[in-house]
């Protein structure tokens, strides 16, 4: 498939680019692993979009999902494992398991990937998103991290389980007021503060943390400490303006949904501007 613009991640930032180029008229693919949306799912609550009521980070992607349907937008369902640029032919040649896609600007979207913790993954017990857990019900959960995420993350799991945050730092300097009022205030969640943990193990079905010489027991353990740009392996050698890094993918932990929307729309209003120029 070649188009005049690849978008790779179908997340608040690829999505917003890739309606921005049907508004102006550019064709373009949109590519993404799993379904349109990326990170929003996982959010709590967003209430710092601007012109939009208070809505959990579900039903905020599922108006993406329907703006995207009503404008027919189709997302290709693909990872991509590779992209190179081809300098003679001028144009970006991104590859994926089962296909190859070429186009002459490209946009990615691709957002954030977890930090991992070694020595603590036990196999279908620690998890590095929250959404597997979303099901779960009536058990303990253990969540490892002192971020925005790891809270906001408590605050959803803690509608149907009993949940213990281990925070690593005494304060909870960055995190944000409204988000941690709601954490202190919820009567299943227990704050464990200034907490390093020495060793996590499987104990029969449960899992077992060692934490600052006490012992803590729960059915999952959720890691939720720090996520790093995650941008595919790439040989971006093209000129200014024929690439760009929209979204988490630039901004990392920072980034909240209507950055990632700018940027998005930024992308396609720059591509928009470069076409018109060099007609
Ligand atoms: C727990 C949590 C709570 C949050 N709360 C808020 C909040 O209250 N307010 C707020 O504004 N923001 C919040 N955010 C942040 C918000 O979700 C992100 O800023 C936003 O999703 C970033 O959008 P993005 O499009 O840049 O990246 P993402 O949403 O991460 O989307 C990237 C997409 O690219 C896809 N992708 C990556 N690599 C490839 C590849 N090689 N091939 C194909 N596809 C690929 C991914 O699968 C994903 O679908 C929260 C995030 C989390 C995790």
């Amino acid at each position: 498939m070649h188009r005049t613009v690849g978008i790779i991640g179908a997340g608040p930032a690829g999505i917003a680019c890739a309606i921005q180029l049907r508004h102006c008229g550019v064709d373009f693919f949109l590519v993404s692993d799993g379904p349109p949306g990326g990170q929003l799912p996982n959010a709590f609550c967003i209430e710092n979009y601007p012109g939009l009521k208070p809505m959990p980070g579900t039903v905020l992607a599922n108006r993406f999902k329907k703006h995207l349907a009503r404008l027919k937008i189709s997302v290709i369902d693909q990872h991509i494992k590779t992209i190179r640029h081809n300098r003679q032919k001028d144009r970006f040649e991104l590859h994926s398991e089962q296909d190859h896609f070429g186009c002459e600007y490209l946009v990615l979207a691709t957002g954030t990937q977890p930090r991992r913790l070694a020595g603590c993954e036990i196999d279908g017990r620690t998890f590095y998103d929250c959404r597997p857990l979303f099901r779960v019900k009536d058990r303990t959960i253990l969540i490892i991290g002192s971020g925005e995420a790891a809270l906001d993350s408590a605050l959803s799991l803690a509608r149907r389980n009993k949940v213990t945050v281990f925070v690593k730092k005494k304060n909870s300097g960055g995190v944000a007021k409204r988000l941690l009022e709601q954490v202190v205030g919820n009567r299943r969640i227990s704050i464990v503060r200034n907490s390093v943990l020495t060793k996590a193990t499987s104990k029969g079905s449960e899992v077992e943390l060692i934490v600052a010489g006490r012992r803590y027991l729960g059915h999952y353990l959720l890691v939720n400490i720090g996520r790093n740009p995650n941008v595919p392996q790439s040989d971006l050698s093209a000129g200014v303006g024929k690439w760009f890094i929209c979204g988490a993918a630039r901004t990392g932990r920072l980034g909240q949904t209507a950055m990632a929307v700018g940027d998005g729309i930024s992308a396609a209003m720059q591509i928009f501007a470069g076409k018109s120029t060099c007609r």
